[in-house]
């Protein structure tokens, strides 16, 4: 995710109105995030649920999956700004959180020492 991609998605918003001052919340944005997280859930859904036959629909699903995440990402971009912040510094924050965090991978999980 380059710099400049994160720049145009923020500035996406802002050319489509999708801002404050228009009276977009971050409830509004939150709830967009959720449909975005559903529709990405379907993809995996699809592709883990597909018969091992049907390698050659796979790639279109692989694809489907790749553009599911993005509008998951693109959708949090806009929640940042919503929020009054960017994706950049809420990125730095949660990488902060967990850059040290000890734990366990446990059944494809990694869970966190606090919590084992
Ligand atoms: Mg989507």
């Amino acid at each position: 995710m380059t710099d400049k991609l994160i720049t145009n998605v923020e500035q996406w918003f802002r050319d489509r109105g999708i801002t404050t001052e228009n009276g977009v919340t971050i409830v509004d944005q939150y709830k967009k995030m959720q449909e975005e997280v559903a529709e990405l859930g379907e993809a995996i859904e699809i592709l883990t649920t597909c018969h091992p036959m049907c390698s050659a629909v796979a790639e279109d699903m692989c694809n489907d999956i790749d553009l599911e995440l993005g509008d998951v990402v693109v959708v949090a971009i806009g929640l940042a700004k919503l929020h009054g912040t960017d994706i950049r510094t809420c990125l730095s924050k949660a990488y902060a959180k967990i850059e040290h965090r000890k734990g366990k991978l446990i059944g494809g999980q990694w869970v966190k020492e606090e919590d084992l």
